[in-house]
């Protein structure tokens, strides 16, 4: 039997075939879970509620009939069933998931200790302002810190991730071309970008120029001097890119957008590379969103909440949308309507109903005070000494799109080195299952063929990179000797194996529907 270096055994035997099937079909901890709708009755129910006092109905023809059929459980079985469910996550909590582009770091427990102090986990945003002054200040020293650390002028906090960042900002370079009296409808954003960026821009009503990039990934100051014209509103440019690549032309690309009267939005999603290093209102940014869940470790996957505020440069901070803290000299002031505005102040309107993700805002803060400055900035440094800490130990079996160049903090593979093998990057990703990690992220950037974009952040020590290395170039030897079965197969020990991802792409079953017996049986 194969052995791993720790003397334990790795052959890829089926559990289907070596082991006996089990009466449950449980596999020892790895328990079968049904849906709620499964395993609830809706005869029974986990809360005693009193009869209702005789009330007059008022529903008429409208009220309802039938059961709601919500699933009745008692309370052990509620918490078993999310605890299990929760058990079947991946998460950072239990390994190194190297996503590229998502900054899955580890959330300190400070945070979430600061976040469920009564105080702030308590209240709600309908309370009067009165009573909770201390959740402003806390709102305005977290904008505080990130103007700070950005060296814009203005912030908006309410966008609840990096996609409604980027509406936010769009939104205000809208309500700014528009103010001056222009009707620029062209947005620009280089082939390597999110798709984010052009769905946002889209999604208001701008047309999407596509800028080419340079054999690297970078792009060419040159490119976009070509594509500006009147027409054009603004660039979309994401710094480092998604390449894991500073752009160094930087400077000169944000001059020229400036010189043909356009602006500059950044996608800061990689803002994590570059904390403490670089001020992007230096660089000639207008507009930038932050992803505080992944830069400020604030908990993300599974949907939410993230939170993704915004900053903004003099030439757009007029147009941040309500509401908005207006620092005055007796402490910061919430501006919630129109009817508080100042002179100079034209937001362009509202993006949600209250003020954002205030646990967001406090787990943030907390990451923010409890490093520091030069905490922050270590993070960052960190964060890109670890990912070429991968890179050059995986760089003489895997190949690099853009050459053996240093990256920031992730770092990009193409599927070059598999050529010949049978094997793709989707296999190599799904026996990265098998081996217990999250696969990086697969098949972005676009511009790269097979892409692997790892970033291990700076949570990861020495010994967990190590470790992670060893087993990609362990991957890697087995797809070049020739083991393809293997790749197609995998991932061989995850509960469901493989899955036909095509037909759940093409064919997503969203709704559970009652078996045939079941609604027989309710009859
Ligand atoms: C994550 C990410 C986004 C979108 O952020 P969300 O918070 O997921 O909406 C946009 N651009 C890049 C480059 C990203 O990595």
């Amino acid at each position: 039997m194969a052995m791993n270096t720790q003397g334990r055994p790795t052959a890829p035997t089926t559990p289907e075939t070596s082991a006996p099937e089990t009466f449950t079909g449980n596999r020892a901890l790895q328990i079968e879970e049904a849906l709620l709708f499964e395993i609830g009755r809706n005869d029974v129910t986990g809360v005693d509620f009193d009869d209702p006092a005789p009330f007059t109905e008022r529903l008429g023809k409208h009220a309802r009939k039938s059961s709601i059929d919500l699933p009745g459980l008692s309370e052990p079985e509620a918490m078993r069933h999310y605890v299990r469910l929760s058990q079947k996550n991946y998460s950072i909590d239990s390994g190194l998931y190297p996503l590229g582009s998502c900054t899955m770091k580890h959330n300190p427990r400070i945070n979430e200790k600061m976040a469920r102090l009564p105080g702030l986990g308590d209240i709600h945003p309908l309370q009067p302002l009165s009573t909770v002054q201390g959740a402003v200040e806390l709102m305005a020293e977290l904008g505080r810190w990130l103007l700070e650390m950005t060296g814009m002028t203005s912030v908006a906090l309410s966008p609840k991730a990096g996609a409604h960042g980027e509406l936010c900002g769009m939104m205000a370079i809208k309500a700014a071309v528009r103010a001056k009296g222009e009707n620029r409808n062209i947005v620009l954003v280089p082939e390597s970008a999110h798709g984010t960026n052009p769905a946002t821009a889209a999604a208001i009503g701008f047309k999407v120029v596509t800028v080419p990039a340079r054999p690297d990934g970078t792009v060419d100051p040159e490119a976009v001097k070509a594509l500006l014209s009147p027409e054009v509103a603004a660039i979309m440019l994401t710094n480092p890119n998604t390449c894991g690549l500073f752009e160094r032309d930087v400077v000169e690309i944000a001059a020229a957008v400036h010189a043909a009267g356009a602006f500059f939005y950044c996608d800061g999603a990689n803002f994590n590379a570059i904390v403490g290093k670089a001020k992007v209102g230096e660089l000639g940014v207008d507009a930038m969103h932050i992803n505080l869940h992944k830069t400020f470790s604030t908990p993300h996957g599974g949907g939410g909440p993230g939170a993704g505020p915004v900053v903004f440069s003099e030439r757009l901070s007029a147009f941040a949308p309500l509401p908005f803290i207006r620092v005055e000299a007796d402490g910061p002031v919430l501006v919630e309507n129109e009817s508080e505005l100042q002179a100079g102040e034209t937001p362009f309107g509202r993006m949600v109903a209250f003020h954002g993700q205030m646990g967001m805002f406090v787990r943030a803060l907390s990451y923010m005070l409890s490093h520091g400055a030069d905490g922050l900035q270590q993070a960052s440094e960190d964060a890109v000494l670890n990912a070429n800490y991968v890179r050059a130990g995986l760089r003489d079996l895997m190949s690099q799109p853009s050459g053996d160049r240093t990256c920031m903090h992730e770092v990009l593979f193409d599927d070059t080195f598999l050529d010949g093998t049978g094997v793709t990057t989707l296999d190599f990703a799904k026996a990265m299952i098998d081996e217990g990690y999250h696969p990086m992220t697969m098949y972005f950037p676009l511009v790269v063929h097979g892409a692997m974009l790892i970033e291990p952040t700076e949570s990861e020590s020495k010994a967990s990179l190590d470790l992670f290395v060893a087993t990609l170039r362990d991957l890697v030897m087995k797809a070049k000797s020739g083991d393809v079965e293997r790749f197609h197969q995998a991932p061989l020990y995850a509960p469901r194996r493989r899955l036909d991802e095509t037909r759940a792409a093409r064919s997503p079953k969203l709704k559970w529907e009652k078996p045939e017996p079941w609604s027989e049986a309710a009859e």
